[in-house]
């Protein structure tokens, strides 16, 4: 089996930049500038390794929170980047024949395909891939959330010895554990670990969950807020925008808050923010009836509320990093 792990690390453009309104011909969620990969072998430590950085052609300018995050300076990807047609030829002759991706995550072959689809290059080859997470949930200790690449190596007792946040840093340490997986089980009973990560998704939900989707790109917690209490706050029914009460911060990232549809009444929306790779936010939205379980605790909440509003506590601005986390 001609295994591959892989990692990527994209730029996006600045919320409001010029670049961030360029219509592009296909939308992509960032723009490739590093790729990493690790050849392993089933069982053994990681081999052979391949890097690229490369030079973005429409989104040029360096996204400072991706630089700050990746280490990754413009100059750099002027001068040492190669442009994306060709580092895919150099990645697909390395990758060799049929290869089959290991990521950390859902997101790395998204984003891959987005930029192959952009650039019109095939994606067919992209067609076998498997997320780590999963297959370590799985072998593990069987919880369906996703956990950062970080707390996978700690509960393995993999010391870091690459940086984090470059492709091949983190595809070396993804292969790591993946050399303490069994690979070709975690292949055979992918199919049941999925299922058990979708049903945990909506299985640990509440009783009266409606509605919900998965929103990309904020630039920080107070803009993904901001989104989710206004133009993004639509009405259930009618996808009117409704008005929304206040947000209550709870444990994990997460925030509630009961908003109003002048026509159908209240829903409970509840929100998690979640970092990504790329230091954007990533919000994963509820939407509950107002007379379920969900939203009385909300009620409840409200009732004996302290003045610990989120406005307050984000001044603070301890924003906490975590690595990897998609869910
Ligand atoms: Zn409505």
């Amino acid at each position: 089996m001609n295994f591959i792990v892989l990692d990527m690390e994209w730029n996006q453009p600045w919320p409001g930049s010029p670049s961030s309104k360029k219509t592009l011909p296909t939308p992509i969620r960032g723009e490739i500038i590093q790729l990493g990969a690790v050849r392993v072998a089933d069982g053994q430590e990681a081999a052979e390794e391949f890097q690229v950085m490369v030079r973005p052609k429409f989104y040029r300018r360096l996204n400072k929170r991706v630089s700050k995050l990746t280490g990754i300076k413009e100059a750099q990807l002027k001068e040492a980047g190669i442009p994306f047609p060709e580092a895919m030829e150099r990645f697909r002759a390395w990758c060799g024949e049929d290869p089959i991706f290991l990521t950390w995550g859902f997101d790395d072959i998204m984003i891959l395909r987005e930029n192959l689809r952009l650039f019109r290059l095939p994606e067919d080859w992209t067609e076998k891939w498997f997320n780590v997470q999963m297959i370590f949930n799985a072998q593990t200790d069987g919880s369906t959330a996703q956990k950062a690449l970080k707390t996978a190596m700690e509960m393995f007792g993999i010391e870091s010895t690459r940086p984090a946040h470059d492709a091949l840093g983190d595809a070396y340490h993804t292969a790591q554990i993946c050399a303490r997986l069994d690979l070709q089980r975690g292949m055979a009973e992918y199919g049941k670990a999925l299922k058990s990560h979708e049903d945990g998704f909506h299985g640990a939900e509440l009783p009266g969950c409606i509605a919900r989707k998965v929103y990309y790109g904020y630039a920080g917690k107070e803009a993904a807020l901001a989104a989710m209490a206004g133009a993004e706050n639509r009405c259930p029914v009618c996808q009117r925008q409704m008005l929304g009460s206040r947000w209550f911060a709870q444990p994990g990232h997460r925030y509630m808050d009961l908003a109003t549809c002048p026509e159908h009444g209240k829903f409970l929306i509840r929100v998690r923010l979640s970092l990504q790779p790329d230091a954007t936010i990533r919000v994963s939205r509820l939407t509950y009836e107002a007379g379920s379980q969900a939203a009385e605790a909300y009620a409840h909440r409200a009732e004996k509320a302290q003045p610990e509003s989120v406005k307050m506590r984000s001044r603070r601005r301890s924003r906490r990093r975590t690595e990897k986390t998609v869910e």
